[in-house]
């Protein structure tokens, strides 16, 4: 076995930062669930797990620099009374150790702590040894769910009713989320704490997960319908309501409809994508779009049939409306918060001209040149 800088492919002065992202990109690679029976994987990953484990801890890393890598590797001795898999007398075996404790204790089908369970605790909540401990110490809140969804611009406007199916853990029916079958007894080796002390010579004591019982301070046999985990994977339809008025990047939170575990339940949040409309854009609570009209509408004026997002609506294009101005139609908006208002549409107006004229339509146009007195560009002076 390597050093452990060397191991995690860093430098000896790096950070903290940097160990645990090298640690989180290699562990992803060689994690036993992503390589199922590659043993030179396993062992890789079991080369990571150890390094990291003596790395990201301030006081671990410290001994290790001290005494270097063969003193600390070899130096410790199982405490107390021996290891049961009997290495004790030899010294810690380190290279199994299961990291599975740093989790809730539970063991995936690898023999390893799962993805969620290493990548939770070391990232989510901060890998330290009092999460570490397992659900009886310290139990913790299971991690939040993060859902998003892709919606129409009208169901953001409007909001709606839906149904939306994800997969969340819920508690063992089986085991109810004790992990055991039946109710599983103290764990002889830490007597129940899930943590051992183990001497190091002349280096004091270091606490470690208790590598019987992976922290959770019990023995038994692992429940067969969740394998020791305590939860089980369910596939579930949860029934929301799109607030009307969402804005893209919206979130409404579910409460007690994320993760189930033996300390509680946690939130669903969904995060609300809104899909681009064709015609509506929108700004704050109003909605902007833009409507060609003819040149006799521009000059005399109509009533026009304009979309909004309710459907059709009657505008009146005054006499003399310009090319480029911008109309409103009151209350046609997003509705804003709960207060039953609404934000505004504005329409711009674009004024087209005829693409194909007859002789007559050209005649006409002659007329009304030589009848019109406002010459547009007046006001460019002597530019
Ligand atoms: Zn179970
Ligand atoms: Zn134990």
């Amino acid at each position: 076995m390597s050093d452990f800088y060397d191991i995690l492919g860093v430098q000896r002065d790096a950070s903290q930062k940097e160990i645990k992202a090298k640690y989180r990109k290699l562990a992803r690679k060689y994690h036993p669930d992503v390589n199922p029976g590659d043993k030179s994987a396993e062992a890789k990953f079991k080369e990571l797990s150890e390094a990291y484990r003596v790395l990201s801890d301030a006081k671990l890393r410290k001994q290790y620099d001290q005494v270097g890598h063969d003193m600390f590797t070899k130096g410790f001795t199982g405490q107390p009374g021996g290891d049961p898999r009997g290495a004790g007398a030899q010294g810690f075996d380190f290279s199994g150790f299961d990291f599975s404790g740093f989790g809730r204790g539970g063991k995936s089908s690898s023999g390893f702590g799962s993805f969620r369970d290493i990548f939770s605790s070391i990232f989510g909540q901060e890998g330290n040894f009092a999460n570490g401990a397992g659900q009886q110490a310290t139990p913790g809140r299971p991690e939040d769910i993060h859902y998003r969804m892709e919606i129409s611009f009208k169901d953001a406007v409007q909001g709606r009713k839906a149904i939306i199916s994800l997969k969340r853990e819920v508690l063992c029916s089986s085991c109810a989320g004790t992990g055991f079958s039946g109710a599983g007894s103290t764990c002889p080796f830490c007597g129940g704490s899930g943590r051992v002390q183990t001497a190091a010579r002349g280096m004091g004591t270091v606490m470690q997960v208790c590598p019987q019982c992976h922290g959770t301070g019990k023995t038994g046999n692992p429940c067969p319908e969740c394998r020791g985990r305590g939860t089980t994977v369910k596939a579930e339809k949860i029934r929301i309501t799109i607030p009307p008025g969402t804005d893209h990047g919206g979130k409404i939170r579910l409460p007690g409809k994320g993760n189930e575990g033996p300390a509680g339940v946690s939130d669903l949040y969904i995060t609300f994508s809104v899909q681009k409309h064709p015609f509506f854009t929108r700004k704050g609570p109003n909605i902007y779009c833009e409507i060609p009209i003819t040149v006799p509408e521009a000059v005399l004026g109509a009533k026009i049939e304009v979309p909004t997002i309710d459907g059709k609506a009657n505008m009146r294009i005054p006499p003399g409306t310009q090319s480029g101005q911008t109309l409103r139609l009151r209350e046609k908006g997003i509705p804003v918060g709960k207060s039953g208002t609404r934000g505004d549409q504005y329409v711009k107006i674009r004024i087209t001209i005829p693409k194909t004229m007859s002789e007559e339509m050209k005649h006409l146009m002659e007329k009304y040149s030589k009848l019109n007195p406002e010459s547009p560009r007046d006001s460019l002076g002597g530019l």
